[in-house]
């Protein structure tokens, strides 16, 4: 929230064209905050002369962001199981916890979770919230929006973190909503600023050609939705750390949505986010013929086959393979990246992997950028030499 001063106002109304929503308005030569006012403080930054500055305060629910403290992960889970997301969010929320020296809170809602809490400790929480009833079993966007809403505002974290999984994406902007606050979807990156506490959120944008460092500076809780596969998992078997249960009644149910019948999609697709060895193919593939080789390296390698979208566009292979931006996330100890020019939205995808091979005829191709080793050369006979080198 914006607090003013009058006597440094020149009245020069830089901020009244600054402001969208006709939040700040000249009286004369007194600057005057109106109920438009959405606390973006655009105003601030345009003030040359010290006549606006911030509160310090959260707008929407008008407390002070000094209040807000602690790390959280809405951690989720599938049949009593908790999804690797969850571990991979604690890990990262127990570095960003460290820098704030403050503590990691883990919040699980399920049927039968009782016991889970033990493992959300060992992998970095100091607390876990646990709602287990029959009527959460299930996702159901209103009544894990209404508990986690109610636990989020009592006990006011200053970042909250979700898995950008079906379930995240479909109640992190519903809780950002009802919390008031800002929420960037996709991270593939979060950082800590110690003295502030501001979470700098750096997602792809613009059809991932920028990468874009998103901050929410004057809200909290600041809220993020990051994909599996991108951060670490650290495990500690001798943690310690409080399982609190949350009072939850059939109050919290919902009324309107009831789930019938839940069908499992079969299981078609490749396992990419666990794969250790990828082989991914590009358009420098060429055809179907090239793809057999393909097939054959990952055979030899026993590794999965992954491909870039120009491949999956050429009708090569199925989109369950495709590695990016709009694709999988993975980070294999070994990922062979053939005929692939390293565009930004496929490097989303793979950039984490251990070791990073590129294969690609064009010595000044981007891929070799992020490579630890490059082969120079047109990929029907270095495939075929590594084939048989290998057997
Ligand atoms: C919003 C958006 C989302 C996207 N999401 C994704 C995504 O998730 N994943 C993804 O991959 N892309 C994605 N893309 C597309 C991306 O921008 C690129 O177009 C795509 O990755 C290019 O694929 P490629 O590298 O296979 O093809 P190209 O860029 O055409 O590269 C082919 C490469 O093969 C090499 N080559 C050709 N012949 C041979 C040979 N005989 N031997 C060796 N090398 C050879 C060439 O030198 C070249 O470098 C997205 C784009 C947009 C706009």
């Amino acid at each position: 929230m914006i607090t003013l001063i009058p006597e440094n106002c020149n009245a020069c109304r830089q901020c009244t064209y600054a402001c969208l929503y006709g939040g700040i308005v000249l009286e004369g030569k007194t600057p005057v905050r109106t109920d438009s006012c959405t606390g973006c403080d655009a105003c601030i930054d345009i003030c040359k002369t010290g006549a606006i500055v911030s509160s310090g305060q959260n707008i929407r629910l008008g407390h002070d962001i000094a209040e807000y403290k602690g790390v959280w992960v809405i951690a989720e889970q599938r049949q009593g199981h908790i999804l690797p997301v969850a571990l991979e969010l604690l890990g990262k929320a127990r570095e960003l916890a460290d820098i704030r020296e403050t503590g990691v809170t883990a919040v699980l809602l399920g049927d039968g979770v009782d016991k889970s809490g033990d493992l959300l400790i060992k992998h970095g929480a100091d607390r876990v919230f646990i709602a287990s009833a029959p009527f959460l079993g299930s996702y159901r966007t209103s009544p894990f929006v209404r508990i986690i809403s109610g636990v989020i505002k009592e006990h006011r974290p200053e970042i909250v973190l979700f898995g950008a999984t079906a379930m995240g994406r479909d109640l992190a902007p519903r809780l950002a909503n009802s919390l008031r606050t800002g929420l960037t979807a996709d991270c593939t990156q979060l950082e800590m600023s110690a003295d502030d506490g501001v979470l700098l959120q750096t997602k792809p944008a613009f059809g991932g050609n920028i990468m874009a460092a998103i901050t929410a500076a004057n809200h909290r809780p600041q809220m993020a939705t990051v994909r599996p596969g991108v951060m670490q998992p650290v495990c500690s078997p001798s943690r310690k750390g409080d399982t609190v249960f949350l009072d939850v009644r059939e109050e919290h149910s919902d009324t309107i949505v009831s789930i019938l019948k839940t069908v499992k999609k079969k299981q078609s697709r490749a396992t990419l986010e666990k794969a250790d060895i990828i082989i991914s193919g590009g358009r420098g593939l060429g055809d179907s013929k090239g793809f057999k080789l393909l097939k054959d390296l990952a055979a030899v390698f026993s590794g999965q086959i992954g491909a870039s979208r120009a491949a999956v566009d050429m009708g090569l292979i199925d989109h369950d393979h495709q590695v990016g931006q709009t694709g999988r996330t993975v980070r294999p100890c070994l990922y062979i990246a053939c005929g692939i020019s390293g565009a930004v939205q496929h490097l989303a995808g793979m950039q984490s992997s251990d070791i990073i091979v590129a294969i690609n005829k064009d010595p000044k191709a981007p891929i070799f950028q992020v490579a630890d080793f490059g082969l120079v050369g047109d990929l029907n006979r270095i495939i075929p030499e590594i084939i048989e080198q290998l057997k």
